[in-house]
């Protein structure tokens, strides 16, 4: 694969009261770094803003008024992005932020737009980190979700490789946490309702995050011609054996 997309999520990147666990963040920028002196394109969506910005503020936990969230992720957002920053110079690479709304990958000129910067950036050697705006996003106009925005961002630059870092290593085929007889599938062909039914079902798809999402970003990415892959960004070296094209979690493969 020459050009990846790496989607972490907030439980991959931070600790449960809010703090960045640093040591994780900085196996997947060193990681990361590798691959693109190896040659390869590569790009990160990573959550995290309204997580980090939760200790600066001297907030417990998530706010549950919006308004104190977005103000968290502004904060959380510099946090994040300045950490990302520091931690890539260390290993010699350039990054550029990008922080997008709903719009951008809807209307055909954001769209082409978004794809022409995208593609200036990696011609360039910069490590794209992008992101959803939550700061002023409004929360029924977002995207809502860093999974489907990682999969659209992978079609619109025409990826190899998409991969989601997840809190598990992949998709079971029941929930593991409710079912102990669950067993990780390694390959799916084809998304089926089957397959949104053992990700906890339509149900749950207000909701942000949990399998759903991924397996619709699955289904965005494998309609687009993107293999996508979830697995543990829990693990040391989840990108580097992905990237090898290991076997490693679930990979959906496209028709
Ligand atoms: P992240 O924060 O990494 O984006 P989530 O924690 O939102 O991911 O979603 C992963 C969780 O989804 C798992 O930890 C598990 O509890 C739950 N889950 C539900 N159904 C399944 C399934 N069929 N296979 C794997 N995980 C599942």
């Amino acid at each position: 694969a020459k050009r990846i997309v790496i989607k972490v999520g907030s439980s991959t990147l931070c600790y449960e009261k809010g703090h960045l666990n640093l040591e994780r963040i900085e196996k997947i920028v060193r990681q990361i770094s590798d691959l693109a002196n190896q040659g390869k394109e590569m790009i990160l969506v990573s959550s995290g803003a309204v997580g980090a910005g939760l200790a600066p503020l001297g907030f417990k936990e998530r706010p549950r008024d919006i308004v104190l969230r977005q103000a968290s992720a502004a904060v959380g957002q510099g946090v994040l992005l300045h950490m990302y920053e520091r931690m890539f110079r260390e290993y010699g690479h350039t990054v550029g932020q990008i922080l997008l709304t709903r719009a951008d990958s809807t209307s055909r000129h954001s769209y082409l737009n978004l794809r022409n910067t995208l593609n200036a950036l990696l011609r360039l050697g910069v490590i794209p980190i992008i992101n959803e705006n939550d700061v002023v996003a409004i929360e029924e106009f977002k995207i809502g979700d860093n999974d489907t925005l990682s999969a659209n961002v992978a079609g619109i630059i025409e990826a190899d490789l998409l991969l989601i870092l997840s809190d598990i290593d992949g998709l079971y085929t029941s929930n593991p946490s409710t079912n102990p007889e669950a067993t990780l599938i390694d390959e799916v062909l084809q998304i089926t309702d089957e397959t949104y039914a053992i990700a906890g079902g339509a149900g749950s798809s207000i909701g942000t995050g949990g399998m759903y999402t991924k397996i619709k970003a699955a289904h965005i990415a494998t309609n687009s011609g993107v293999h996508m892959v979830i697995a543990s960004g829990e693990k040391d070296d989840s990108i580097r054996l992905v990237a090898k094209g290991g076997v490693v979690g679930t990979h959906f493969k496209p028709l």
